[in-house]
């Protein structure tokens, strides 16, 4: 039912493929070519070249709801939205942050500072500070309750794309799958089960890093699993570098709490998102290595070598249950609007 008659729905906004379609369809022309990675490379963020060196860039705005929730807010979602999609671009050194609000009237402004004290902790994590911003405020119900707009800029001598992906490469998780989704799902829907559920977002530059270092060139691919969890970055990888992916589910990390909640909700961790993860396309050669050097930072001790990409099926996931093998659907939808 594409067509001008055609009303955007929230799995618009999913991070699946009504999304990809609805970006590649109405913004994609917006950008001309660049010297780099522009708009039609739809890559995590965009890369121009600077001299010798690339300047990278991206922005995301938030609408989480609720605004706190297990394991963080919507601040500490916000910085760490930025500098961890900066990160997977090979820029983990964030220069920069813009923050733009726009706020419901009748906030609380106790909320407003308890956002702004978990945003400077953020940045303070990820080693970067807010340089510049805006204020907005709407009447009361014209939006519901705060929506924060982050920008970020850095500085790299190689830029990691999510496309770079070739037969053979073997496909590594920081950590546990779907903590982030699940933790706001559950306390959305108030379901005390939370146990120990909580969201997993973090700054995950310094991983990122880590990884860079111990894999040098070998690391070909890079790409945050946030909204369609690692199905969706995996789909969106595979489509890219047209290889097929296969994942082995034995190897996937997933905490026992998110299993659970997971199974009450009837949602698989595999599509749910991520707030603190990276997904690493690596050469075989350095597979090992980078893994070591993952589970050696805080954040990457349930680091997993998951998949292998492969020939054929191009574009596609294949998910290894030790019984056979099965083609993971690419998500439209989501069953998880406003997640981040
Ligand atoms: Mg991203």
């Amino acid at each position: 039912m594409a067509g001008p008659g055609e009303r955007i729905g929230l799995r618009h906004g999913a991070g699946g493929r009504a999304m990809r379609e609805l970006v590649e369809e109405v913004f994609a022309s917006l950008g001309d070519e660049v010297d780099g990675i522009g708009l039609s490379a739809l890559d995590d963020g965009a890369a121009l070249r600077l001299g010798d060196r690339f300047l990278v860039l991206t922005t995301d705005s938030h609408v989480v709801h609720p605004i706190f929730f297990p394991g963080g807010d919507i601040g500490r979602l916000a910085v760490c939205g930025t500098v961890n999609d900066l990160a997977v671009m090979g820029a983990t050194e964030p220069l920069g942050l813009t923050c733009a609000v726009v706020i419901e009237e009748g906030f609380l402004r106790a909320d407003l500072e308890r956002i702004r004290d978990s945003m400077r902790a953020a940045c303070a994590e990820a080693g970067t500070t807010v340089v510049t911003g805006d204020t907005k405020v709407m009447g009361r119900g014209e939006l519901d309750g705060i929506i924060i707009n982050t920008a970020g800029v850095a500085l790299c001598d190689r830029v990691v794309t999510d496309a770079g992906l070739e037969v053979g490469d073997r496909i590594i998780v920081s950590g546990t799958l779907g903590d982030h989704g699940l933790a706001v799902m559950t306390r959305r829907r108030d379901l005390r089960l939370e146990g120990d559920l909580a969201s997993d977002v973090a700054p995950v530059n310094g991983l990122v890093r880590a990884a860079l270092k111990a894999a040098g060139e070998d690391l070909v691919a890079m790409k945050d699993p946030t909204r369609g969890g690692l199905s969706s970055a995996l789909h969106e990888m595979a489509h890219k570098a047209r290889v097929g992916i296969v994942i082995e589910e034995a190897r996937l990390p997933i905490a026992p709490a998110v299993r659970a909640a997971g199974e009450i909700l009837g949602i698989d961790p595999l599509v749910v998102a991520n707030e603190g993860k990276a997904v690493l396309g690596v050469r075989p050669r350095a597979a090992e290595r980078v893994l070591a050097a993952l589970r050696e930072h805080p954040l990457g001790r349930s680091a997993a070598i998951v998949g292998t990409c492969i020939a054929e099926r191009p574009g596609n996931l294949i998910l290894d249950t030790g019984l056979g093998k099965r083609l993971v659907a690419e998500l439209d939808g989501e069953p998880l609007p406003r997640i981040c």
